[in-house]
């Protein structure tokens, strides 16, 4: 494809080019229908067969056990902070949290309009570039959920793996947005499991919750509709009109994934690429420096900075140039960010490898 650039945005995000090409071929008339797919009725034939398909490669790409739900939902996982509190414990409920980055940060606080949340750790004092050990953690005995945030988007920390809530009627909860689908994952860890669909499944516009079924039903009374799970849960993501479009893009990325030979071969690729970066990264001589503490560096996001940090525009311009964008970091911690998710091949990267070597050498 001629004109397309290599884009390493945080979300929305690169998709597949085949996924893309592979909707453009059928966006005018869905197979045989007669119609686009957002011109369907969300509740006739054709696009329950898109929506059960979907959740069904969902499935089987996360291997989810039958004792879990898989709701496709609106409002981001930024109502997911909410939902989650709101369906999970009652006013007085104590939960813990623990931050690893601003996006575990805005879920805490968002938590605490509705029940007890507790910050249990946080990494903000260092700049959020660490994990804490989980043997270490003092969670509350009661705690309804413990909150993760598996992916640091803006600070590129990541689990590699998961800490045990303490009380054994809590469960682990984790805003999976921007590392969902990039490896396996065994669910059955988790009470609940959202993300947002832009950054490595699909476009904005689809949240997906994956929730253990025992969990559902106990909304505090003030819960909206719209963020009640038994609602969403008994009439199959169909309560209201869904996003049909977007889960029909989902829906075409996890049958890619799935053709790719599912998450392991997904993750082995997702390896590789980031391998490639952070060495290219480390071994600059300090030219180059990502703070992310090796052990805890995200597969999805990686931020670094230039030792010579006045370069760092004239860097994002340069490679802007040579048709690979969005590399600024967040605004909040400045210097650059190479969104490298799923859709993201191999190409790219090694793209902007050679960049980086070329642009130490000519300004070291
Ligand atoms: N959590 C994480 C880890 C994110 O990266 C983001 C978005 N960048 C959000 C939550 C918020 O998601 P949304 O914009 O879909 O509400």
């Amino acid at each position: 494809q001629q004109d397309r650039v290599f884009n390493f945005a945080p979300g929305p995000a690169t998709l597949p080019e085949n996924v893309l090409l592979n909707a453009q071929s059928e966006l005018y008339i869905w197979r045989g229908s007669g119609m686009s797919v957002m011109e369907m009725s969300h509740r006739g034939k054709d696009f329950l067969s898109i929506i059960r398909k979907a959740e069904a490669d969902l499935r089987a790409l996360l291997k989810i056990p039958e004792n879990y739900a898989v709701l496709f939902l609106q409002g981001g996982a930024t109502s997911q902070f909410a939902a989650v509190p709101l369906n999970l414990c009652q006013v007085d409920d104590t939960v813990d949290y623990v931050v690893t980055g601003s996006w575990g940060d805005k879920a805490f606080k968002e938590a605490q309009k509705y029940c007890k949340p507790k910050l249990i750790w946080s990494g903000k004092s260092e700049k959020y570039v660490n994990i804490p050990a989980f043997e270490g953690l003092v969670q509350s005995p009661d705690a309804k959920y413990l909150h993760i945030c598996t992916n640091e988007t803006i600070h590129g920390v990541e689990f590699k793996n998961y800490p045990v809530p303490k009380n054994p009627n809590g469960v682990l909860v984790a805003d999976m947005s921007s590392n969902f689908c990039s490896k396996p994952v065994d669910v059955s860890k988790f009470g609940v499991i959202y993300a947002g669909a832009q950054k490595n499944v699909g476009p904005s516009g689809v949240t997906i919750v994956i929730i253990r079924k025992d969990l559902i039903g106990n909304a505090q009374d003030i819960t909206p509709v719209m963020f009640d799970y038994k609602i969403h849960a008994e009439n199959n993501s169909l309560y209201n009109t869904p996003p049909c479009y977007g889960i029909y893009m989902c829906g075409l990325v996890f049958e890619d994934l799935l053709e790719q030979g599912g998450l392991e071969e997904v993750e082995k690729k997702n390896k590789k690429k980031a391998e490639l970066l952070y060495n290219a990264i480390d071994e600059s001589k300090g030219f180059y420096r990502c703070p992310v503490e090796k052990s805890v560096r995200s597969l999805m996001n990686v931020p670094f900075t230039l030792e010579k940090s006045e370069l760092e525009a004239e860097f994002i311009k340069e490679a802007a140039k040579e048709k690979m964008v969005q590399l600024k970091g967040h605004r909040s911690v400045g210097g650059m960010r190479a969104s490298i998710y799923n859709a993201m091949p191999l190409a790219g990267v090694e793209k902007l490898v050679s960049f980086m070597k070329d642009f130490q050498a000519r300004h070291a």
